[in-house]
């Protein structure tokens, strides 16, 4: 089965967290503190893996979980790191916020895309010794991991893309030209799933070309199997727009292409500008009942400006000089469309009143979101950064809850990794 579209959960790995945890030996009465930091959680990362061309894994399993970070451990020993988990998708997955829609990455090329990064480690007390302070009680839990809904969707990336009524022979030719082996029958929809191969018209030089299954009348509004596949030729650089000249089904092939064309237009207007070549395919079963067909086809094509190649995909006549036209147009057109990341990541709201005031033996020790935020923008060796800081705490009411917890002069407050005595 072939699926190009999933919903799916990341969630990445919570970090460890810091120890508590005092120096012991025997005979010696107190020891330091030596508790040791929690290992950061995992992320979820994704990966382009050639060998797979479907999302069908991820119809059976919907959540990924990375592992979190291993606690803090004495002896100053840090936890261990939580492994990333990776997630393989095949080339040309675009990975989309399940809200919104938008586009978070596109797995083009092959650098590894962190989608849900682990969190980071608590630090132990070990960190919060300072001379005063020689015992510290309390260490920094781990970060959070970071949980995502998010949608795969499988836009496949080749330069040319073979369109056509069921049956004209565009697996045959993606089989003559390409060492792919798509099913080839002679009854409508022996293509299930797209097939992509590589044709090589030199030691250096080559392109990929798609074959997806028939698209048939009405499959831009979902009749047949056609709609959910224009999307992989969506981003196709150059259309081979195949025709059965022959007519051997009956049909006109005149009237096929319009109706090809009309269907491609349906589905978006971007798709229906893409530059085509119109293939006159089965040219080896032409006689005198059906060859005005192909000159038809020819003068069709010249009116619309269509660039026109016959075919026989069966005898190969004609196969090189279309795929060397191919070819020279590529090199006029450009590159394959690569989504650009339109999805900004919003931050949680942290307010003031994320704060939380904790009351450690003789020292009170502030933290929370909020304060992290503050923090992280505060240069502590710079006085006007201090100055900003007393500000902010003050703005927040931090000094107002000290006073209400009953908070004397001389008393230690730790904010962050910073620790002062307090003064009314
Ligand atoms: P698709 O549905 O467009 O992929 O068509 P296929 O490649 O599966 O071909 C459908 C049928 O047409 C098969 O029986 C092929 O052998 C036959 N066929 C394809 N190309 C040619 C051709 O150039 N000449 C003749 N005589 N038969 C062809
Ligand atoms: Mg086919």
């Amino acid at each position: 089965m072939f699926i190009d579209v999933a919903k799916i959960k990341i969630v990445s790995g919570k970090g460890g967290d810091g120890k508590v945890g005092f120096h012991r030996e025997k005979y010696v009465a107190a020891g330091g503190p030596d508790g040791g930091d929690g290992g950061r959680g995992g992320s979820v990362v994704f990966k382009v893996d050639d060998n797979l061309s479907t999302l069908l894994d991820f119809r059976y399993k919907k959540k990924y979980v990375a592992a979190a970070g291993e606690n803090g451990m004495s002896k100053r020993m840090k936890g261990k790191d939580g492994a990333d988990l990776v997630i393989r998708v095949p080339r040309g997955t675009i990975i989309r916020d399940q809200k919104t829609g938008q586009v978070i990455h596109d797995m083009s090329d092959n650098e590894p895309f962190v989608a849900a990064k682990g969190g980071n480690g608590g630090w132990g007390n070990t960190h919060f010794a300072t001379p005063t302070r020689q015992a510290p009680r309390f260490a920094k839990p781990g970060q959070a991991g970071v949980e995502r809904d998010i949608i795969l969707e499988l836009k496949l990336l080749a330069d040319v893309g073979l369109v056509g009524f069921p049956n004209v022979g565009k697996s045959t030719l993606l089989s003559v030209v390409s060492a792919a082996r798509p099913k080839i029958a002679n009854y409508h929809f022996t293509t299930l799933i797209p097939n992509l191969g590589v044709v090589r018209i030199g030691e250096e030089q080559s392109f990929v070309m798609a074959d997806i299954p028939g698209i048939i009348e009405g499959a831009s509004e979902g009749a047949g199997l056609g709609h959910d596949f224009l999307r992989h030729v969506d981003r196709c650089r150059l259309l081979l727009h195949l025709v059965d000249v022959s007519g051997s089904e009956g049909r006109d092939p005149v009237q096929d292409v319009e109706t090809i064309n009309a269907e491609l237009a349906g589905y978006s207007d971007f798709l229906a500008a893409r530059p085509q070549i119109l293939v006159a395919n089965k040219t080896d079963l032409l006689n005198e009942d059906n060859q005005e067909n192909l000159e038809r086809l020819r003068a069709y094509a010249k009116e619309k400006g269509f660039d026109f190649v016959e075919l026989s995909a069966a005898t190969h006549g004609g196969v090189q000089q279309l795929m060397l036209k191919t070819w020279d147009e590529l090199q006029q057109l450009p590159p394959v469309f690569v989504y650009e990341p339109e999805y900004v990541e919003v931050q949680p709201d942290v307010t003031e009143r994320d704060i939380t005031i904790e009351k450690v033996e003789d020292y009170y020790v502030v933290g929370g979101a909020w304060i992290e935020k503050i923090m992280g923008s505060v240069n502590t060796d710079d006085y006007e950064s201090r100055q900003y800081m007393d500000r902010m705490l003050k703005k927040a009411g931090v000094y107002d809850r000290l006073e209400q917890m009953g908070v004397e002069e001389g008393d230690f407050v730790v904010i962050g990794d910073i620790e002062f005595e307090y003064v009314h």
